[in-house]
């Protein structure tokens, strides 16, 4: 997809830290992070937010969680705990439409998600 900031990570056109990678999935770090552990993990396939993920999707965002789990035991989070976020649509702030989910850790979180 033209002008999407993901897309063009994709393509290796904006430079990113990679952290894993396969022909279906990219996860790498956010350029702002929030927490010491700040990961994005996207599909490759332009998917405008989880308002367009359709069946033939299922198995790709499926596999994201495998990923992400995957990430957080390697980060050396995942017993102590983490917290997934998607942000679909304007009142949750979306900002860059291609559908991503962010891994956030290392740190105690706040109890609040809002
Ligand atoms: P959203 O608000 O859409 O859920 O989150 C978008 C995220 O993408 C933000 O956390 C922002 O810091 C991150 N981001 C935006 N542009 C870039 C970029 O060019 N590179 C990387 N690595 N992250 C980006
Ligand atoms: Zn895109």
């Amino acid at each position: 997809m033209e002008n999407c900031i993901f897309c063009k990570i994709i393509k290796g056109e904006i430079p990113s830290t990679k952290i894993y990678e396969d022909d279906e999935i990219l996860a790498f770090n956010d350029i702002n992070p929030i927490a010491p552990i700040h990961i994005l993990i996207i599909p490759k396939k332009h998917i405008q937010s989880t308002n367009e993920i359709t069946q033939e999707d299922e198995l790709t965002i499926g596999k994201i969680h495998t990923t992400i789990a995957k990430i957080a035991k390697e980060k050396g989070i995942a017993e102590k705990g983490y917290r997934i976020i998607t942000n679909c649509g304007e009142d949750a702030g979306q900002e860059v439409k291609h559908l991503h989910f962010h891994l956030i850790g290392g740190t105690k979180l706040g109890t609040k998600i809002i």
